[in-house]
């Protein structure tokens, strides 16, 4: 596979033939040693394939790799990196080394239907997918053996571009195989592995394809075969694309083909976690296998739920996938083998209703089938036990098997680099490793505020480099209206106050909250010497026409003279516009309507940069505020009358704009810092970097899901 991949490619030189293997390793990603080899190799190719080693290495010349191999700096560069890859795979992490014996020699199966690892692997929509790469390339550092699996969509998620009256269209673009960092998944005996799943009554074949993310591996099942029927091929093409029948199928090929795959590749799993509801067929392909090996359904159910773990991740209804008996029963057909006669026991473990009549829930389905399950902060796990009450109607409501852990981010991953050198020198070398250590972050304590405003400051212009470039590429490129440079930030001021607001356009997140009241919006955004400005980002679903219309509604705001050309709009939402943002915003907007925000991330990439949360008392914040470390919207509303709760909300916000955040950043002491307001970016980084990065997060999964499920009847 790897050699026929770069047979047109230049050959490279042996002083550093083993840029191959750094290419196909996403741990360079969030390695800033091994970025920085691909980044020195050639800087415009690096740039102009938006940041992929494997495309670059196939563009790349002959004499840049010559000139290369004979430049001392690089191959210092080169041999950093190649020894830090190397040292990571030989070295146990000492917590993994005293904590490790938890999972008892096993290996856990991690089952997420996305996994956003990189710009060029786009095989995410949002939130989830970064939770599952963030939590994968966590176990890699960690050293927690783990093998993630997933979808292989060839179109990815939607590409968004704007109409010139705001309208979204949705463009798919067909991801090249051979410039993806993927490889053949090979069976033990070296073959590609080929995985039939049964469904309906047809049989359909998936590939397995390899991602490596240093320790971990990703294996993605991907139908698009020529030995399927057209309509099979396309299975996979899209990440949330299809009708209902599309969406079971691929859950049919994610759980069972999943279950499959990895029989095929000789992993044997010791804990299998669900990320999401998606993968629920796992524990159908599980209970045949205890089944068919002589054991009783009971007992067979009894092994699978010991041995699954279960994250749900959001409170919104409609985020759980439910299928009606007939669809279910249709698609599963081939699936039953020596379990054909416990099928109606079967079908009953996903009997849910939520006030439609009974269907098949996947979320209801997981939850019998694992015995822990957890959700995605304190105030989630609560309003998952009140909204799956029925799972357990012997069980008294204070004693439901649904504990939480609260979602954090990867640090590595979601730190700028003007960040993360800063930290390397006033926290010095190994600070990495101890990054939910919080006596680590007092240190930050001692750090003059003049430095932490240099810091903040930089960023801010970065990310204004990255939007002019951006706009000057769509002017150039693609010739778009000036309307939609305007919408795109050309005017926004690289001096003044900027709030961020970027996540999935959906209403429960209220994207338009701050425009309940346009004049005193405007007063504040276009106040003379103290302006402010609004950057907003994000994709609406496809299906979703409100979030469409709220979108619109946004882009038209930007247009709008009243608000001066501080407001803009930043098209096609993914984790490289996520980076810019999180790091260069002043402030980080969210307010979605309470308690629909299982937890939110975004914030936490913010705070990780500096960048205070200004937010509902939602999520991942009920818990993050602390009164300094940024900002709570409380309207204090009756939450059942949602007008007036969204009135009180928007009243608090702006009084929080005019007589705090405005004030603190543009109040400027003898040396033009503002005080007040370092101390609230200080404390955002002291209290929030420990308590919701990954490293808390993934520690917390080991000791408290993954040990007791690998834990011997
Ligand atoms: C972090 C991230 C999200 C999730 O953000 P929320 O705050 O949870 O809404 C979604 N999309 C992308 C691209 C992200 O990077």
């Amino acid at each position: 596979m790897s050699e026929e991949r770069f047979a047109s490619a230049a050959p490279l030189p042996s002083r550093i033939h083993r840029l191959h293997e750094l290419s196909l390793d996403l741990w360079w990603s969030w390695d800033a040693r091994a970025r920085d080899v691909f980044r020195r190799l050639d800087y415009p190719l690096w740039r102009r394939t938006l940041h992929n080693p494997v495309k670059m290495l196939q563009q790349i010349s002959e004499q840049r790799l010559r000139e290369a191999a004979g430049n001392p700096q690089f191959l210092q560069a080169y041999d950093e990196a190649i020894g830090g890859r190397d040292e990571e795979r030989r070295l146990e992490h000492p917590w993994w080394n005293a904590n490790g014996q938890v999972l008892g020699g096993g290996t856990v199966a991690y089952f997420s239907a996305e996994f956003a690892l990189h710009g060029s692997l786009p095989i995410y929509a949002g939130g989830l997918g970064v939770l599952a790469g963030d939590h994968c390339k966590e176990a890699s550092d960690l050293g927690v053996p783990l093998v993630g699996v997933g979808f292989m969509y060839p179109q990815g998620y939607f590409h968004q571009r704007m109409s010139n009256d705001g309208w979204q269209e949705e463009h798919y673009e067909r991801l090249s195989w051979t410039e993806a960092p993927i490889e053949a998944a090979l069976t033990p005996e070296g073959r590609p592995c080929i995985t039939a799943v049964p469904l309906g009554d047809r049989t359909v074949l998936a590939a397995v394809w390899r991602v490596r993310l240093g320790r971990v591996r990703l294996f993605l099942l991907d139908t698009d075969l020529p030995e399927n029927a057209p309509w099979d091929r396309e299975l996979s093409a899209r990440l949330y694309g299809g009708d209902r029948e599309t969406r079971i199928q691929q859950e049919v090929v994610l759980g069972i083909g999943g279950v499959r795959a990895l029989r095929a590749l000789g992993v044997s799993p010791t804990v299998w976690h669900l990320n999401e509801g998606h993968a629920a067929f796992v524990a159908l392909q599980r209970i045949r296998e205890h089944v068919e090996a002589g054991a009783s359904f009971d007992d067979a159910l009894a092994a699978v739920r010991r041995s699954t773990v279960f994250t749900t991740h959001t409170p919104v209804p409609a985020g759980h996938d439910a299928f009606t008996f007939q669809q279910v029963e249709k698609n599963l057909a081939g699936c039953w083998g020596e379990m054909g006669q416990h099928r109606e026991r079967f079908l009953a473990l996903g009997e849910f209703d939520n006030g439609y009549g009974p269907q098949f829930n996947m979320t209801a389905l997981a939850m019998r089938t694992a015995a822990h399950i957890n959700g995605v902060s304190a105030l989630h796990g609560e309003v998952t036990r009140t909204m799956w009450r029925g799972i357990w109607p012997d069980s008294p409501a204070d004693q439901l098997p649904v504990r939480f852990i609260t979602n954090g981010v990867h640090v590595p991953t979601w730190m700028a680099a003007p960040v993360f050198a800063w930290c390397t020198r006033h926290l010095g070398a190994g600070w990495l490793d101890h990054t939910d250590d919080p006596q680590l972050w007092e240190r930050l304590l001692e750090i003059p505020d003049t430095e932490l405003w240099a810091l903040r400051q930089r960023l801010r212009q970065d990310l204004f480099v990255s939007i002019r470039e951006r706009t000057r590429a769509r002017w150039t490129d693609e010739r778009v209206s000036p309307n939609r440079i305007v919408a795109a930030g050309a005017m926004l001021d690289p001096e003044a106050l900027t709030i961020g607001y970027a996540r999935r356009f959906t209403a429960y997140k209220r994207p338009e909250l701050i425009f309940r009241d346009v004049e005193r919006l405007a007063r504040i955004l276009c106040n003379a010497g103290r302006p402010v400005q609004l950057v907003f980002a994000g994709k609406a679903h496809p299906a979703d026409e409100p979030a469409k219309h709220h979108l619109q509604s946004v882009f038209k705001r930007c247009l709008d003279p009243a608000f001066g050309g501080r407001i803009a709009f930043i098209d096609d939402y993914d984790m490289h516009v996520a980076h810019y943002l999180v790091h260069g915003c002043d402030v980080w907007l969210n307010n979605p309507r309470k308690p629909l925000e299982a937890s939110g991330t975004s914030g936490m990439k913010a705070s990780l940069n500096g960048v205070p949360h200004l937010s509902i008392g939602d999520g991942w914040w009920a818990e993050g505020y602390n009164g300094r470390n940024g900002w709570l919207i409380e309207g204090h509303a009756n939450p059942d009358d949602p007008e007036a709760t969204d009135a009180a909300d928007a009243q608090a916000l702006y009084g929080l704009l005019e007589n705090e955040i405005v004030p603190a950043f543009y109040e400027r002491n003898a040396e033009n810092v503002p005080e007040r307001w370092v101390a609230v970016v200080r404390e955002a980084m002291r209290s929030n970097i420990p308590r919701f990065s990954t490293r808390r997060m993934l520690k917390q999964y080991v000791m408290e899901m993954y040990g007791p499920a690998a834990r011997k009847p």
